[in-house]
């Protein structure tokens, strides 16, 4: 697929747009503060599918208990997981630890994007962010929000199958574009332009620096732009058990026991043979993981000798569950499960009684 073109005059025009927006319009973040590679690492891996309002107050008590990847490293794991509760894909947690300890035994940071590919949960766009804003790299940094200025900037109106595709086919004009010597500064304003004019919906072409050469705000075409062909969703279903024993609630690790999520714990899955013995559901979350839709329906279960218990599952009390990693929307629903279980009269209600947050 050709990649888009941009004459000599209007890539300069967008350098220096851009670079004058991010000077006088950028926000204020935590990390952008004292720009060093450890605040880049955590404040990137943090931003990965999650927005920036609700990364502040992580970051900054990430900053407050972890200031430095010696203080990552050391940290014990558990601990970890529990700063990240509430920020859902938990593997970015137990990378940032992973990596911390790579570095130390390594006894120096990486130096190159590939050097920073090659570390876990690092891929191209966050090794390049991380070489641009805090390594001095000149490499053009891309992201979701570049994607969309440039592509409407070209008016680009071919639909892609997904943002891998797009960001290839648009990667040698970002190459282009990139304003060298002040590469930092370009890539952040970009993304910043993204994040607060060139928006998905509504673009506020009339706020924004490139308006006069955008060729999607000329034709107004920017709402239709990025196109990308509908992704198929999977719909999934679970039964979850509420085991009640002696004031103690059933947890089990999620994910598979050997991988990076069996710290995060979840209210467990009921196996399929016992399902048709269930009692009516009490409550019905739902959440999505990828390209998967889940509903998961909660159960109220009695614990006997005929009652399939989790092989993997642990019992807690109300205390030591304030103090585990409960994967976010068990944690955002258990207010809701607490206040069903003491209508219903459940069987030990005072598990439930618990803070529903930290
Ligand atoms: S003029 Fe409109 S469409 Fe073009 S880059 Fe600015 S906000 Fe986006």
């Amino acid at each position: 697929m050709p990649s888009l073109h941009l004459s000599r005059k209007a890539i300069l025009f967008l350098r220096q747009a851009v670079i004058d927006f991010y000077a006088h319009q950028a926000r204020s973040l935590p990390w952008r503060q004292k720009r060093s590679v450890y605040h880049t690492l955590i404040s990137e891996m943090m931003l990965q599918q999650t927005q920036v309002k609700t990364v502040v107050p992580y970051f900054e008590r990430w900053i407050r208990r972890f200031p430095d990847l010696e203080s990552l490293a050391q940290a014990d794991e558990v601990e970890v997981l529990g700063l990240w509760e509430g920020l859902g894909y938990y593997r970015r947690a137990s990378a940032l630890h992973e990596i911390a300890q790579i570095i130390r035994r390594q006894g120096h940071l990486p130096q190159t994007v590939g050097d920073w590919e090659k570390l876990p949960g690092i891929g191209r766009y966050t090794a390049a962010a991380i070489a641009s804003f805090s390594q001095d790299t000149p490499v053009a940094v891309m992201d979701g929000n570049i994607l969309r200025v440039l592509l409407r900037f070209g008016n680009i109106q071919r639909a892609f199958d997904g943002q891998a595709q797009a960001l290839s086919y648009l990667r040698p004009l970002a190459e282009r574009c990139l304003d060298s010597p002040r590469h930092a500064l370009y890539n952040e304003g970009l993304m910043e332009l993204g994040a607060l004019i060139c928006l998905p919906q509504h673009p506020q072409c009339l706020l924004c620096p490139l308006r006069s050469h955008c060729r999607a705000h000329l034709h107004a075409t920017a709402e239709s732009i990025p196109r990308f062909k509908i992704p198929s969703y999977r719909k999934a279903s679970k039964a979850r058990g509420l085991f009640f024993h002696r004031d103690r609630l059933l947890l089990s690790p999620m994910g598979i026991p050997s991988k990076p999520t069996a710290l995060i714990w979840e209210f467990p899955e009921i196996p399929i043979p016992f399902s048709p013995k269930l009692l009516p559901p009490i409550f019905t979350g739902r959440r999505s993981i990828g390209l998967t839709r889940f509903t998961e329906k909660f159960h109220i279960l009695k614990v006997d000798e005929r009652t399939p218990i989790p092989s993997d599952g642990r019992w807690f009390s109300a205390a030591e569950l304030k103090q585990i990693p409960l994967s976010g929307p068990h944690r955002r629903w258990l207010p809701k499960l607490r206040e069903i279980v003491r209508e219903e009269g459940g069987p030990s209600a005072p598990a439930l009684s618990l803070q529903s947050g930290r």
